[in-house]
């Protein structure tokens, strides 16, 4: 098979892939493609249109109608309107894993990657782009952290932004995602032994930065 000039970063809520990844994109001069961003882009549509997780039919509908895309800065656009903030809520975060569960809803994300990969030159990141969307990539991470690390990671985020955190509560949330992401039948989170292991539990963003840009331009044979 041959190789696409694809990065893909895989791992667990919270080990800190959206800003490594995004900054090992910017390192490379790739284009960077959030996939948890599609995931939630879909579960704010099929919310607001009262769309079970598991009403298939009824998300093959939606979905055949679905305008999701990224604008220039990144930002995830949903017909027309810029909803980037709003897939960053508690609500959108508690309920994303049912609906990413779905084949349909699987199907239809894996479809609309492999056609922003296939053009090259792209730092993918979610949970199974390394393992399904991009089994031709030529660099496929695994970035991973201790549950305990990526609390404190996440509970230190919200406490600048002014919030109080409850982090026996985080922490149960955060291995909720974990074992709905993992457990589930289409594409589940997994490590396989293709994928470079790197666990960020004991490194700062920009030592896990290095080591990540390390790997992936030994990968693609690109002079440092
Ligand atoms: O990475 P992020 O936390 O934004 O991802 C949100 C959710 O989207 C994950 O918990 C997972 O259920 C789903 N997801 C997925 N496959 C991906 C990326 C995200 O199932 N490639």
């Amino acid at each position: 098979m041959p190789r696409l000039q694809v990065v893909t970063i895989d791992g667990p809520a919270g080990a800190g892939k959206s800003t490594v990844a995004r900054r090992v994109a910017e390192g490379l001069g790739f284009r960077f493609l959030d996939t948890g961003a599609m995931y939630r882009g879909v579960t704010l549509v099929a919310d607001e249109a009262g769309i079970a997780p598991t009403d298939e039919a009824g998300l093959e509908a939606m979905l055949a109608g679905l305008e999701l895309d990224f604008d220039s800065r990144g930002r995830l656009v949903v017909a027309g309107r810029d909803r980037s903030e709003a897939i960053r809520g508690r609500e959108v975060t508690a309920r994303v894993s049912a609906y990413a569960a779905s084949p349909a809803v699987r199907a239809a994300m894996g479809r609309l990657q492999r056609q922003i990969g296939e053009k090259g030159a792209l730092v993918c990141e979610g949970r199974d782009m390394g393992t399904d969307v991009f089994p031709d990539a030529a660099v496929r991470i695994y970035l991973d952290a201790s549950a305990e690390v990526r609390m404190e990671r996440r509970a230190l985020e919200l406490e600048n932004k002014g919030e109080v955190v409850d982090r026996d509560r985080l922490l149960e949330e955060i291995r909720a995602r974990d074992a709905a992401d993992s457990s589930r039948a289409v594409a589940p989170l997994r490590r396989i032994p293709e994928q470079t292991y790197v666990d960020s539990s004991a490194l700062d963003r920009d030592q896990v930065i290095d080591r990540l840009l390390a790997i992936a331009r030994e990968g693609l044979a690109i002079e440092a």
